[in-house]
């Protein structure tokens, strides 16, 4: 496999890094992309150490450099792929991995908090896509990876922004990859089942204790059961699955999904 050059938005920390990791290791050259600052949401972001303690750590395990990008806005993801180019000479893989939940009943759901969610998970894919086209063509061999979920395949109560949003990210994924194929550019969708990142921890899980451990004993205790194959998936399973769908080069307009058998679709 020829070295690739890889974006991956969201990449300081969780899902986003264990797929920093894989390309990492895999030998890839890899621009770590996020906010770098303790944006305004109901849970913290990632912050400047966030990105100086990923590139400390990947950097022991392949090429990596960071950079800031805030998804939502035109300019600053035009400014990644320029970083990314200039530091490492082109662009192969674009993984847009950056995401924000929101959950709650619709009666008392905040129309700002709605936008966030779509602004981030669904026109943040548009925007970093828009921005890297260029690039990607130029490669000749290029890929895009949407991270979106397995609630982009199946609604959940409380869930309808963030379900909403990830069900077009999927159907994006789709008409990208129909559009971008004559230029050999493929485009996919990594779907995760459940992740232990602070989407789950400091959010979506109904724990009240702020103990680091307990807090996961929690989540596994909540989660394993729904689970077929036993466990809750992992930043590794993920690393993995985004890297395999990036470098495949006849698998396009794809959603795979991996949930350890939770969902099948
Ligand atoms: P996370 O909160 O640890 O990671 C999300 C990352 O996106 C953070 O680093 C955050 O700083 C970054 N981000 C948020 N807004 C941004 C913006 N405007 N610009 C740039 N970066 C921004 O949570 P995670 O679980 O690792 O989420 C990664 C992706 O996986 C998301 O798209 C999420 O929706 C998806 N996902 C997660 C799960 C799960 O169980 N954790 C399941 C399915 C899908």
């Amino acid at each position: 496999m020829s070295q690739k050059i890889v974006l991956v938005t969201g990449g300081a920390r969780g899902i986003g890094l264990g797929i920093v990791h894989a390309f990492a290791a895999a030998g890839h050259k890899v621009m770590i992309a996020d906010l770098g600052n303790q944006a305004d949401w109901n849970y913290n972001l990632a912050s400047s150490d966030d990105m100086k303690n990923a590139v400390t750590k990947e950097s022991a395990v392949g090429e990596v450099e960071a950079c800031e990008v805030d998804v939502t806005r035109y300019e600053s993801c035009v400014q990644a792929v320029a970083t990314t180019v200039a530091h490492f000479g082109g662009l192969d893989v674009l993984v847009n991995n950056a995401g924000v939940v929101g959950s709650g009943p619709i009666s008392e759901f905040e129309e700002a908090e709605w936008d966030k969610i779509f602004s981030v998970n669904t026109k943040g894919i548009f925007l970093m896509a828009k921005a890297a086209l260029d690039a990607l063509k130029a490669s000749g061999d290029g890929a895009i990876v949407n991270t979106a979920s397995i609630a982009g395949k199946q609604g959940s109560p409380n869930m309808s922004a963030y379900c909403g949003s990830k069900f077009a990210a999927i159907g994006i994924t789709q008409s990208l990859a129909v559009e971008l194929a004559p230029f050999n550019i493929t485009v996919n969708a990594l779907c995760p089942g459940i992740v232990g990142t602070a989407m789950w921890l400091e959010h979506l899980l109904p724990s009240n204790t702020t103990d680091h451990d307990e807090k996961n004993r929690d989540f596994e205790k909540a989660v394993n059961g729904m689970i077929p194959l036993g466990r809750p998936q992992t930043t590794d399973d993920m690393g993995q699955a985004a890297l395999y769908l990036a470098t495949a080069r006849n698998v396009t307009g794809i959603a795979l999904t991996v949930a350890g058998g939770m969902t099948m679709s």
